[in-house]
Protein backbone atom coordinates (compact mmCIF):
# COMPACT_ATOMS: atom_id res chain seq x y z
CA UNK A 1 0.00 0.00 0.00
CA UNK A 2 1.02 3.41 -0.62
CA UNK A 3 0.31 5.83 2.37
CA UNK A 4 0.04 9.66 2.48
CA UNK A 5 0.77 11.74 5.56
CA UNK A 6 -0.25 14.86 6.02
CA UNK A 7 -1.94 17.24 8.91
CA UNK A 8 -4.56 19.30 6.50
CA UNK A 9 -6.04 18.93 3.55
CA UNK A 10 -4.15 21.26 0.42
CA UNK A 11 -2.69 21.53 -3.01
CA UNK A 12 0.61 19.28 -1.34
CA UNK A 13 -1.90 16.14 -0.69
CA UNK A 14 -4.03 16.30 -3.92
CA UNK A 15 -0.54 16.52 -6.01
CA UNK A 16 0.80 13.44 -4.00
CA UNK A 17 -2.30 11.46 -4.29
CA UNK A 18 -2.02 12.13 -7.63
CA UNK A 19 1.35 10.48 -7.82
CA UNK A 20 0.80 8.18 -5.48
CA UNK A 21 -2.29 6.75 -8.19
CA UNK A 22 -0.13 6.73 -10.92
CA UNK A 23 2.85 4.59 -9.15
CA UNK A 24 -0.28 2.37 -7.36
CA UNK A 25 -1.42 1.56 -10.71
CA UNK A 26 1.86 0.32 -12.07
CA UNK A 27 2.66 -2.01 -8.95
CA UNK A 28 -1.55 -2.86 -8.55
CA UNK A 29 -1.42 -1.11 -4.87
CA UNK A 30 -3.64 0.64 -2.98
CA UNK A 31 -3.35 4.20 -2.08
CA UNK A 32 -4.47 5.40 1.75
CA UNK A 33 -4.45 9.00 2.79
CA UNK A 34 -3.92 9.42 6.92
CA UNK A 35 -4.58 12.32 8.02
CA UNK A 36 -3.71 13.85 11.58
CA UNK A 37 -5.65 16.79 12.33
CA UNK A 38 -8.20 18.88 13.92
CA UNK A 39 -11.87 17.73 13.94
CA UNK A 40 -12.97 20.45 12.00
CA UNK A 41 -11.50 19.07 9.27
CA UNK A 42 -13.16 18.73 5.99
CA UNK A 43 -11.97 15.81 3.70
CA UNK A 44 -14.80 15.88 0.81
CA UNK A 45 -12.47 17.37 -1.39
CA UNK A 46 -9.88 14.69 -1.41
CA UNK A 47 -11.44 11.46 -0.14
CA UNK A 48 -11.81 10.49 -3.79
CA UNK A 49 -8.13 10.37 -4.77
CA UNK A 50 -7.55 7.64 -2.28
CA UNK A 51 -8.89 3.92 -1.75
CA UNK A 52 -9.20 4.79 1.97
CA UNK A 53 -8.86 8.03 4.30
CA UNK A 54 -7.81 7.64 7.62
CA UNK A 55 -8.48 10.22 9.93
CA UNK A 56 -6.86 10.68 13.28
CA UNK A 57 -9.19 13.75 14.57
CA UNK A 58 -9.22 15.54 17.53
CA UNK A 59 -8.77 19.08 19.20
CA UNK A 60 -5.44 18.26 20.56
CA UNK A 61 -4.46 18.13 16.96
CA UNK A 62 -5.24 21.86 16.13
CA UNK A 63 -1.87 23.19 16.10
CA UNK A 64 0.97 21.02 15.23
CA UNK A 65 3.55 19.32 18.45
CA UNK A 66 5.77 16.55 17.46
CA UNK A 67 5.26 14.00 20.25
CA UNK A 68 0.98 13.45 20.06
CA UNK A 69 1.27 13.79 16.29
CA UNK A 70 4.47 11.11 16.15
CA UNK A 71 3.29 8.67 18.69
CA UNK A 72 -0.61 8.76 17.18
CA UNK A 73 0.96 8.49 13.45
CA UNK A 74 3.14 5.63 14.13
CA UNK A 75 0.64 3.35 15.74
CA UNK A 76 -1.55 3.71 12.30
CA UNK A 77 2.03 3.11 10.38
CA UNK A 78 2.28 -0.16 12.67
CA UNK A 79 -1.66 -1.09 11.94
CA UNK A 80 -2.10 -0.58 8.30
CA UNK A 81 1.74 -1.54 7.21
CA UNK A 82 2.31 0.65 4.18
CA UNK A 83 5.30 0.10 1.89
CA UNK A 84 5.99 3.55 0.65
CA UNK A 85 4.60 6.44 2.96
CA UNK A 86 5.09 10.47 1.58
CA UNK A 87 4.83 13.35 2.96
CA UNK A 88 4.95 16.99 1.12
CA UNK A 89 8.03 18.64 2.19
CA UNK A 90 5.95 21.48 4.37
CA UNK A 91 7.42 22.50 7.77
CA UNK A 92 4.56 19.60 9.01
CA UNK A 93 6.23 16.88 6.63
CA UNK A 94 9.99 18.07 7.38
CA UNK A 95 9.82 18.07 11.26
CA UNK A 96 7.36 14.72 11.06
CA UNK A 97 8.95 12.71 8.74
CA UNK A 98 12.45 12.11 10.20
CA UNK A 99 11.10 11.22 13.48
CA UNK A 100 8.53 8.62 12.16
CA UNK A 101 11.13 7.01 10.25
CA UNK A 102 13.68 6.67 13.38
CA UNK A 103 10.88 5.32 14.81
CA UNK A 104 9.80 2.66 12.28
CA UNK A 105 14.20 2.00 12.10
CA UNK A 106 13.56 2.86 8.29
CA UNK A 107 15.20 5.20 5.91
CA UNK A 108 13.83 8.68 4.44
CA UNK A 109 14.30 10.47 1.14
CA UNK A 110 13.97 13.75 1.97
CA UNK A 111 13.25 17.09 -0.37
CA UNK A 112 12.83 14.47 -3.14
CA UNK A 113 11.63 16.42 -7.48
CA UNK A 114 10.37 13.03 -8.68
CA UNK A 115 9.23 9.68 -7.98
CA UNK A 116 8.68 6.71 -9.47
CA UNK A 117 8.48 2.64 -8.95
CA UNK A 118 9.78 -0.20 -10.26
CA UNK A 119 8.82 -3.50 -10.80
CA UNK A 120 9.66 -4.83 -7.67
CA UNK A 121 8.00 -2.03 -5.61
CA UNK A 122 11.06 -0.19 -4.92
CA UNK A 123 10.71 3.77 -4.45
CA UNK A 124 12.77 5.08 -6.75
CA UNK A 125 13.28 8.61 -4.92
CA UNK A 126 14.82 11.69 -7.55
CA UNK A 127 16.46 14.29 -5.77
CA UNK A 128 19.17 17.01 -6.58
CA UNK A 129 22.51 16.04 -4.96
CA UNK A 130 26.31 17.06 -4.54
CA UNK A 131 24.63 21.42 -4.50
CA UNK A 132 22.52 20.23 -7.02
CA UNK A 133 25.10 19.28 -9.71
CA UNK A 134 23.28 15.81 -10.36
CA UNK A 135 20.27 14.52 -9.88
CA UNK A 136 20.40 11.26 -7.74
CA UNK A 137 17.49 8.20 -7.78
CA UNK A 138 18.33 6.73 -4.57
CA UNK A 139 16.37 3.34 -3.76
CA UNK A 140 15.46 1.46 0.13
CA UNK A 141 15.71 -2.08 -1.31
CA UNK A 142 16.20 -3.52 2.40
CA UNK A 143 13.69 -1.40 4.93
CA UNK A 144 9.89 -0.52 4.69
CA UNK A 145 8.31 1.53 4.62
CA UNK A 146 10.00 3.26 2.22
CA UNK A 147 10.09 6.65 3.02
CA UNK A 148 10.05 10.26 1.47
CA UNK A 149 9.22 14.35 1.58
CA UNK A 150 8.51 15.37 -1.76
CA UNK A 151 8.83 19.03 -2.65
CA UNK A 152 5.64 21.16 -3.47
CA UNK A 153 4.44 21.58 -6.86
CA UNK A 154 6.78 18.82 -8.13
CA UNK A 155 3.57 16.77 -9.65
CA UNK A 156 0.50 18.28 -11.21
CA UNK A 157 -3.18 17.27 -9.80
CA UNK A 158 -4.78 13.86 -11.31
CA UNK A 159 -7.71 13.09 -11.71
CA UNK A 160 -10.19 11.51 -8.85
CA UNK A 161 -10.49 7.60 -9.17
CA UNK A 162 -10.44 5.61 -6.14
CA UNK A 163 -12.91 3.99 -3.44
CA UNK A 164 -12.87 7.05 -1.25
CA UNK A 165 -13.81 5.14 1.84
CA UNK A 166 -13.25 7.44 5.35
CA UNK A 167 -12.55 5.35 8.38
CA UNK A 168 -11.84 7.00 11.74
CA UNK A 169 -9.25 5.71 13.89
CA UNK A 170 -8.62 5.80 17.77
CA UNK A 171 -6.48 9.03 18.93
CA UNK A 172 -4.05 7.65 21.81
CA UNK A 173 -3.76 10.47 24.52
CA UNK A 174 -0.42 11.15 24.83
CA UNK A 175 1.19 13.64 27.76
CA UNK A 176 2.37 15.98 25.06
CA UNK A 177 5.73 17.92 26.28
CA UNK A 178 5.19 21.11 24.73
CA UNK A 179 2.26 23.71 25.99
CA UNK A 180 0.99 25.86 23.37
CA UNK A 181 0.84 29.45 24.09
CA UNK A 182 0.51 31.26 20.60
CA UNK A 183 1.04 30.98 17.07
CA UNK A 184 1.71 34.45 14.52
CA UNK A 185 1.45 33.62 11.04
CA UNK A 186 3.78 35.34 9.09
CA UNK A 187 2.62 35.93 5.54
CA UNK A 188 4.98 35.80 2.70
CA UNK A 189 5.59 39.20 0.64
CA UNK A 190 6.56 37.20 -2.84
CA UNK A 191 3.24 35.19 -3.49
CA UNK A 192 5.45 33.12 -5.95
CA UNK A 193 3.99 30.19 -4.33
CA UNK A 194 0.34 30.44 -6.00
CA UNK A 195 0.63 32.89 -8.88
CA UNK A 196 -0.03 32.17 -12.51
CA UNK A 197 2.87 34.01 -13.73
CA UNK A 198 6.34 34.38 -11.84
CA UNK A 199 8.75 37.29 -13.27
CA UNK A 200 12.07 36.31 -12.00
CA UNK A 201 15.23 38.11 -11.82
CA UNK A 202 18.95 37.56 -11.65
CA UNK A 203 22.03 39.70 -12.24
CA UNK A 204 21.69 40.36 -15.59
CA UNK A 205 19.47 43.22 -14.32
CA UNK A 206 22.50 44.66 -13.28
CA UNK A 207 20.89 47.03 -10.37
CA UNK A 208 18.14 46.71 -7.48
CA UNK A 209 16.43 49.85 -8.90
CA UNK A 210 16.11 48.04 -11.95
CA UNK A 211 14.64 45.10 -10.38
CA UNK A 212 11.60 47.60 -9.95
CA UNK A 213 10.61 46.77 -13.64
CA UNK A 214 9.53 43.05 -12.80
CA UNK A 215 7.82 44.40 -9.98
CA UNK A 216 5.52 46.50 -11.92
CA UNK A 217 5.28 43.65 -14.39
CA UNK A 218 4.11 41.37 -12.07
CA UNK A 219 1.12 43.76 -10.71
CA UNK A 220 0.42 44.11 -14.61
CA UNK A 221 -0.34 40.18 -14.65
CA UNK A 222 -1.17 39.89 -11.31
CA UNK A 223 1.92 37.26 -10.63
CA UNK A 224 4.82 37.50 -8.16
CA UNK A 225 8.23 38.36 -8.24
CA UNK A 226 11.17 35.44 -7.98
CA UNK A 227 14.69 35.64 -7.61
CA UNK A 228 17.73 33.79 -8.07
CA UNK A 229 19.74 33.34 -4.96
CA UNK A 230 22.55 35.47 -6.15
CA UNK A 231 20.08 38.09 -6.62
CA UNK A 232 19.01 37.38 -2.39
CA UNK A 233 22.50 37.45 -1.48
CA UNK A 234 23.33 40.81 -2.71
CA UNK A 235 19.86 41.90 -0.96
CA UNK A 236 17.71 43.31 -4.23
CA UNK A 237 15.19 40.75 -2.75
CA UNK A 238 14.51 38.66 0.75
CA UNK A 239 14.68 35.00 0.56
CA UNK A 240 10.86 34.45 0.42
CA UNK A 241 11.48 35.39 -3.12
CA UNK A 242 14.30 32.70 -3.88
CA UNK A 243 13.27 29.94 -6.68
CA UNK A 244 15.68 27.11 -6.62
CA UNK A 245 17.03 24.31 -4.79
CA UNK A 246 17.51 26.18 -1.70
CA UNK A 247 14.66 28.49 -2.27
CA UNK A 248 10.83 27.60 -3.47
CA UNK A 249 9.44 25.40 -6.35
CA UNK A 250 7.46 27.18 -8.36
CA UNK A 251 5.14 25.34 -11.10
CA UNK A 252 3.30 28.78 -12.81
CA UNK A 253 1.27 29.17 -16.14
CA UNK A 254 4.26 31.25 -16.95
CA UNK A 255 7.84 32.15 -15.38
CA UNK A 256 9.60 34.58 -17.16
CA UNK A 257 13.42 34.63 -16.30
CA UNK A 258 15.09 37.82 -16.79
CA UNK A 259 19.00 37.94 -16.86
CA UNK A 260 19.14 34.42 -15.06
CA UNK A 261 21.74 32.11 -16.32
CA UNK A 262 20.03 29.15 -15.25
CA UNK A 263 22.08 27.86 -13.03
CA UNK A 264 21.05 23.85 -12.02
CA UNK A 265 20.39 25.05 -8.48
CA UNK A 266 18.11 27.58 -9.78
CA UNK A 267 16.15 25.02 -12.55
CA UNK A 268 15.34 22.59 -9.77
CA UNK A 269 12.63 25.33 -8.61
CA UNK A 270 10.93 26.36 -11.89
CA UNK A 271 11.49 23.54 -14.35
CA UNK A 272 8.03 21.82 -14.28
CA UNK A 273 6.44 25.35 -14.82
CA UNK A 274 4.18 25.60 -18.50
CA UNK A 275 6.05 27.73 -20.14
CA UNK A 276 9.18 29.57 -19.90
CA UNK A 277 10.70 32.57 -21.42
CA UNK A 278 14.00 33.62 -20.71
CA UNK A 279 15.45 36.71 -21.76
CA UNK A 280 19.20 36.62 -21.49
CA UNK A 281 21.78 38.73 -23.36
CA UNK A 282 24.52 35.61 -23.46
CA UNK A 283 22.82 33.34 -26.43
CA UNK A 284 24.68 30.42 -24.59
CA UNK A 285 23.29 30.67 -21.38
CA UNK A 286 21.56 27.12 -19.83
CA UNK A 287 18.68 28.88 -19.19
CA UNK A 288 17.79 28.78 -23.07
CA UNK A 289 17.54 25.02 -22.59
CA UNK A 290 14.76 25.04 -20.17
CA UNK A 291 12.98 27.57 -22.51
CA UNK A 292 9.93 27.62 -24.39
CA UNK A 293 10.17 30.95 -25.74
CA UNK A 294 13.83 32.42 -25.75
CA UNK A 295 14.94 35.99 -26.28
CA UNK A 296 18.66 37.17 -26.56
CA UNK A 297 18.28 40.47 -25.41
CA UNK A 298 18.76 43.04 -22.70
CA UNK A 299 16.37 42.09 -19.89
CA UNK A 300 15.77 45.60 -18.05
CA UNK A 301 14.71 46.55 -21.72
CA UNK A 302 13.22 44.05 -22.84
CA UNK A 303 10.78 43.84 -19.44
CA UNK A 304 10.01 47.42 -20.11
CA UNK A 305 8.38 46.94 -23.12
CA UNK A 306 6.41 44.34 -22.23
CA UNK A 307 5.27 46.34 -19.67
CA UNK A 308 4.54 49.17 -21.45
CA UNK A 309 2.86 47.18 -24.03
CA UNK A 310 0.44 45.91 -21.13
CA UNK A 311 0.12 48.88 -19.12
CA UNK A 312 -1.05 50.89 -22.73
CA UNK A 313 -3.49 47.66 -23.37
CA UNK A 314 -5.12 48.20 -19.40
CA UNK A 315 -4.89 51.96 -20.42
CA UNK A 316 -7.16 51.55 -23.66
C1 LIG B 1 24.03 24.36 -2.72
C2 LIG B 1 23.63 25.47 -3.64
C3 LIG B 1 22.30 25.85 -3.64
C4 LIG B 1 21.87 26.87 -4.49
N1 LIG B 1 20.55 27.21 -4.51
C5 LIG B 1 20.12 28.12 -5.40
C6 LIG B 1 18.72 28.45 -5.49
O1 LIG B 1 17.88 27.95 -4.74
N2 LIG B 1 18.35 29.34 -6.43
C7 LIG B 1 19.24 29.94 -7.28
O2 LIG B 1 18.81 30.74 -8.11
N3 LIG B 1 20.55 29.67 -7.19
C8 LIG B 1 21.02 28.79 -6.28
N4 LIG B 1 22.35 28.54 -6.20
C9 LIG B 1 23.27 29.45 -6.94
C10 LIG B 1 23.41 29.11 -8.41
O3 LIG B 1 24.43 28.15 -8.58
C11 LIG B 1 23.80 30.37 -9.23
O4 LIG B 1 24.96 30.95 -8.69
C12 LIG B 1 22.71 31.45 -9.30
O5 LIG B 1 21.47 30.90 -9.66
C13 LIG B 1 23.10 32.52 -10.33
O6 LIG B 1 22.19 33.56 -10.30
P1 LIG B 1 22.02 34.52 -11.57
O7 LIG B 1 21.60 33.71 -12.74
O8 LIG B 1 21.17 35.65 -11.12
O9 LIG B 1 23.48 35.14 -11.76
P2 LIG B 1 24.62 34.88 -12.79
O10 LIG B 1 25.05 33.47 -12.78
O11 LIG B 1 25.64 35.92 -12.51
O12 LIG B 1 23.96 35.13 -14.22
C14 LIG B 1 23.57 36.37 -14.70
C15 LIG B 1 23.05 36.14 -16.11
O13 LIG B 1 22.57 37.37 -16.61
C16 LIG B 1 22.99 37.51 -17.96
N5 LIG B 1 23.05 38.94 -18.25
C17 LIG B 1 24.02 39.82 -17.90
N6 LIG B 1 23.69 41.07 -18.30
C18 LIG B 1 22.48 40.95 -18.90
C19 LIG B 1 21.60 41.89 -19.50
N7 LIG B 1 21.90 43.19 -19.59
N8 LIG B 1 20.45 41.43 -20.02
C20 LIG B 1 20.14 40.09 -19.99
N9 LIG B 1 20.93 39.18 -19.42
C21 LIG B 1 22.07 39.60 -18.87
C22 LIG B 1 24.30 36.81 -18.07
O14 LIG B 1 24.54 36.39 -19.40
C23 LIG B 1 24.10 35.64 -17.10
O15 LIG B 1 23.61 34.52 -17.80
C24 LIG B 1 22.81 27.53 -5.35
C25 LIG B 1 24.15 27.13 -5.34
C26 LIG B 1 24.55 26.11 -4.50
C27 LIG B 1 25.99 25.69 -4.53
Amino acid sequence: MIGIINNQIDRNTIELLGKANQMAHKIQSEVYLFIVGPKSLKIDDVKDYADATVLLLSEKFEHFSLYPFLINLENVVLKYKPSILLAPATTFGRTIMPALAAKLKTGLTADCTDLDVDENGNLLQTRPAIGGNVMATIITPKHRPQMATVRPKSFSIQPKKRKGIVQLEQIIDVKDRCEFISAEKRESSAQIDQAEVVVSVGKGLRRKENTEIAERLARVVNGGVGATRAVVDAKWFSHDHQVGLSGKTVKPKVYIAAGISGAVQHIAGMQTSEIVIAINKDKYAPIFKVADIGLVADAYSTLEQIVRILEGEENE
